[in-house]
């Protein structure tokens, strides 16, 4: 089977065929060279985040400056890595003057484009922009799976990737499967060496779809994980946050297909009205009756899988195999990974809950108790929802961070709130589930590891943003891979 049979069976339903899959299949619009072209790349990061189209622009050619508001010592990793580079920095700030005699302007996808005085300025003067997404995808010459939801991006985008590599290499074809995108490194690197015969699997946040439709271009297949309202802090509401993620299936020749799993109700009607049931292009997610066989626990993993095996399906791939392909997938780092045995308890880092559903999808995965580690930076979320899980299957809750005693005071009223359903009680206290609360992180694992008893898990899953004391949830989920490291066994 080619890589055009995968199309043609996406494509099949529709009976549209190969060909009149193209106009949304390959590269946007014609692109120029940027070779001698005046770049100023807005926001490099701290997490690296501007530094490979820093690096690929300066590879085209381009005369690069890069600006950012934080500070060239905060700044001191991501500079690091492109100190070989003839890039001119201009940090701690952005500088109006920047503007005057640009060609075109890149623009991170952190920068809330709402809000940047900056970015209003660029938009004043006109001057030309795009992001580091649309760069790739408009000169990407292979075929993009996009991936996108609000929770399991990044674990369904490598199941994908994974299933595809072994049902490609089982059939012994040379198709080489690209991962990238919001799941870290950009793949604009990897421009020169693609090929229309490889598949790239795409992960893209709401942040990075924002822009999309600039480029008149959407993937030929999507797929939308699950979508209910997040990031609420960037937009006015759940529907400007849901029509960011519609960019993934606003493709102008109206062919692209999409693979959904579970939806709001109202991201569920506004996709409705984007793509209407009777042109068939939407492929709903079902969970298989037969459980996938994986190596990370979770409800949620099941789901993902069930994701990235529907798009198999979709593409007339070897069930058998993407099974297996799935079974051997070991998991990412900072999601539900196994850190280490002590005294019969098991430590999962699951740093990457970064939101209190998440945190909630962690705690649900297992079947033994849980002591759960929760807490960081304060963003004003209620915990109410995700107490009411944590009361029902934890043995303790260790609050800490800046959300820490919200969190805390969330699990106490619930707690008090089934104990009083239950029967007589103390006030504020439950006879089921332990609040603590610790002023680190070390504090924090100190705790939970003298409440867990053996056969109990320690969970570590935030459920908030690790920026009250981290540059980003990999720093801080290494923080407490190192503390359950050195705990003495
Ligand atoms: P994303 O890339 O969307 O942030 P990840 O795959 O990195 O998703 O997982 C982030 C966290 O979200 C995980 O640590 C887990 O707690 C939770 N999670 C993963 N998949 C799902 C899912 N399908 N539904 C709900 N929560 C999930």
């Amino acid at each position: 089977m080619s890589l055009s049979d995968d199309r043609q069976a996406v494509w099949g339903g529709s009976g549209t065929g190969d060909a009149a899959a193209r106009p949304s299949d390959g590269p946007g619009p014609a692109t120029r060279s940027l070779a001698g072209a005046r770049v100023l790349v807005v926001g490099l990061g701290r997490f690296g985040g501007g530094v490979g189209v820093t690096r690929w622009l300066a590879g085209q050619g381009a005369r690069v400056t890069v600006t950012d508001q934080a500070d060239a010592d905060s700044l001191a990793q991501s500079v690091a890595t492109i100190s070989d580079l003839h890039v001119d920095h201009h940090l701690g700030g952005h500088e109006s003057v920047d503007l005057t005699a640009i060609d075109l302007a890149v623009i991170n996808p952190a920068i809330d484009k709402r809000h940047s005085v900056f970015f209003s300025e660029i938009r004043r003067r006109g001057v030309p922009w795009t992001t580091e997404i649309n760069l790739f995808c408009e000169r990407c010459p292979a075929w993009v799976i996009g991936v996108t939801g609000s929770y399991g991006k990044s674990t369904t985008s490598a199941m994908l990737a994974t299933a595809l590599q072994a049902t490609f290499s089982q059939a012994g074809r040379t198709t080489r499967v690209f991962l990238g995108g919001n799941i870290g490194g950009s793949l604009l690197a990897d421009l020169g060496g693609m090929s229309a015969d490889d598949v790239v699997v795409l992960e893209m946040s709401n942040a990075q779809l924002e822009d999309l439709p600039r480029i008149g271009w959407a993937p030929p297949l999507a797929v939308i994980t699950n979508v209910f309202p997040h990031h609420l802090d960037r937009y006015d509401g759940p529907p400007g946050y849901f029509e960011a993620k519609l960019n993934i299936v606003r493709d102008p020749a109206r062919q692209s297909r999409v693979i959904v799993g579970r939806l709001h109700p109202m991201m569920a009607d506004m996709l409705a009205d984007e793509i209407p049931e009777r042109e068939g292009r939407i492929r709903r997610v079902h969970q298989p009756e037969r459980p996938f066989e994986l190596s990370i626990p979770g409800g949620h993993n099941q789901s993902n899988a069930a994701c990235a095996l529907e798009v198999c399906l979709t593409l007339g791939h070897d069930e058998t195999i993407v099974r297996s392909a799935l079974s051997s997938f070991p998991g990412l780092p900072h999601r539900l990974q196994h850190v280490r045995t002590v005294g019969g308890v098991d430590y999962f880092n699951d740093s990457k809950a970064t939101a209190p559903p998440a945190t909630v999808s962690a705690a649900a995965s297992f079947d033994q108790p849980v002591v759960v580690i929760v807490g960081g930076q304060d963003k004003g979320m209620s915990f109410n929802a995700c107490a009411e899980t944590l009361v029902r299957t934890c043995r303790a809750v260790v609050c800490t961070g800046e959300s820490g005693p919200a969190f805390a005071e969330a699990v106490r009223a619930c707690a008090g709130a089934s104990h009083d359903a239950a029967g007589p009680h103390d006030a504020g206290t439950s006879r089921d589930v332990e609040v603590k609360e610790a002023d680190s992180l070390e504090a924090a694992v100190t705790c939970a590891a003298s409440r867990a008893q053996p056969g109990d898990v320690v969970l570590f899953a935030p459920g908030a943003p690790s920026f009250d004391a981290y540059a980003n949830f990999t720093q801080r989920g290494d923080h407490f891979v190192r503390l359950v490291t050195a705990m003495p066994g």
